[in-house]
């Protein structure tokens, strides 16, 4: 839905069931949840561990890691018994493909530090064996009180289900286009499960759904079929969204449009990683995301001119990124210390067009001098003109007025 002339911001969030996951709730009206997943092998404890830990220094609120064999559900509780030792309680939640009924039965102290087991009704087992499996999974979940997700992927996405849906579509004379029927089959994949486990006694409070593709049209049309047909918490995703700048175009362009009409409860940005590349990137990715969409605040926001001809330093730009990467490091301190420090507001401006007016628009601005302009640094505080910086160390004095003010 378009917003009507003179009205802005998004459509009011889909009414979902919560769930609690660990004690993080999904859904339910809460705030919009920041998710990512481990790349390490989980049978490695210490490599695991101190991912897990990293991504949750960096934001994120929920860890998934890999359950891929005897060896990966061994470790589970040590990993939980070690994050709690260095003080780190995020809920940790158990990706499971092909046996994770096995695993878990055979596993029960790995069942029971998970905070959510995660399905792939797409590869939980075949023909007479899948509603089996996929029970046994749900009845562990019942038997620890653990909610858990129903993933679908088109990557694995139930061939039986696809076959039959295909073969009506092609009785009825193709109605509807090959992508078209995958969707569905995609959703009704999402939603037969769900409705099953509902069967077997897990209450849909503990129940949240995703239904990933890679394509993002594809991902936009499943997540509205998703959320006009069930009220279950969603977990949005765009798998496979690729590197660096695609992946994160893809993601935002996708997940963007999706918050803005209400749909998503919890949201993981898949990036590829880069050689050597930070795993982080995909939560600041995602709290980025949330943020510049007005949804939650979690670092201030820097705003910072792109620059252009009227200014020959790079002064500005360098500037501008070292405060953005200061505020983001020094936050969890000052969280604690200085409540609501979120919503502080900072301009770093390059020349005198804007610098002023946007300045004044920030909590704290600092409009640098363009070419040919009198060398000197306005800085506007609350809206005013509070100072003004001359010389060499202009950056460094300005940095400081920033500390002074969050203290202050
Ligand atoms: Fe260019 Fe000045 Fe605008 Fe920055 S504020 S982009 S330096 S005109």
């Amino acid at each position: 839905p378009i917003p009507a002339a003179g009205q802005a911001g998004p459509a009011p969030r889909r009414a979902t069931v919560g769930v609690d996951v660990g004690g993080v709730t999904v859904g339910g009206g809460a705030a919009v949840v920041v998710q990512s997943m481990t790349n390490t092998d989980t049978a490695d404890v210490d490599a695991t561990v101190a991912q897990v830990a990293a991504l949750h220094r960096a934001g994120s609120e929920l860890v998934r890691i890999t359950v891929d064999r005897d060896e990966s559900a061994a470790a589970v509780p040590r990993i939980r018994e070690r994050l709690e030792r260095v003080g780190v309680f995020v809920p940790l939640i158990g990706d499971f493909h092909y046996i994770g009924h096995k695993l878990l039965a055979d596993h029960p102290a790995c069942a029971e530090a998970l905070a959510k087991y995660r399905i792939n009704p797409g590869n939980v087992g075949f023909k007479e064996k899948k509603d089996r499996q996929f029970g046994a999974i749900i009845e562990t979940a019942i038997r620890y009180d653990k909610p858990v997700r129903i993933g679908v992927n088109w990557g694995s996405l139930d061939q039986e289900l696809l076959t039959r849906l295909m073969d009506d579509n092609q009785a009825n004379g193709f109605p509807m286009t090959a992508d078209a029927v995958t969707r569905e089959a995609i959703i009704q994949s999402a939603l037969f499960s769900a409705e099953l486990a509902e069967e077997i006694g897990l209450p849909r409070s503990k129940i949240i759904l995703s239904a990933k593709v890679s394509r993002v049209q594809d991902l936009i049309a499943v997540y509205r079929d998703l959320a006009e047909r069930s009220n279950h918490a969603l977990h949005l995703g765009l798998t496979e969204a690729g590197m660096g700048t695609k992946g994160i175009v893809a993601s935002s362009a996708a997940m963007g449009i999706l918050l803005q009409q209400g749909i998503g409860d919890t949201i993981r940005i898949s990036l590829t990683p880069e050689p050597g590349g930070d795993r982080t990137r995909e939560v600041q990715v995602a709290q980025e995301l949330l943020q510049t969409m007005g949804f939650r605040q979690f670092v201030p926001i820097v705003a910072a001119c792109p620059g252009c001809g009227r200014t020959t330093s790079t002064v500005f730009q360098e500037l501008a990124e070292k405060i953005q990467a200061d505020l983001r490091k020094n936050m969890p301190v000052w969280k604690t210390k200085y409540p609501g420090v979120e919503e502080l507001k900072v301009a770093v401006m390059g020349c005198i067009v804007n610098g002023p007016g946007e300045s004044k628009h920030a909590d704290i601005g600092i409009s640098l001098p363009g070419t040919g302009e009198t060398p000197a640094a306005p800085i506007y505080i609350d809206g005013k003109k509070a100072a003004t910086l001359r010389g060499a160390n202009i950056a460094a004095e300005f940095e400081a007025m920033v500390a002074s003010y969050i203290e202050q």
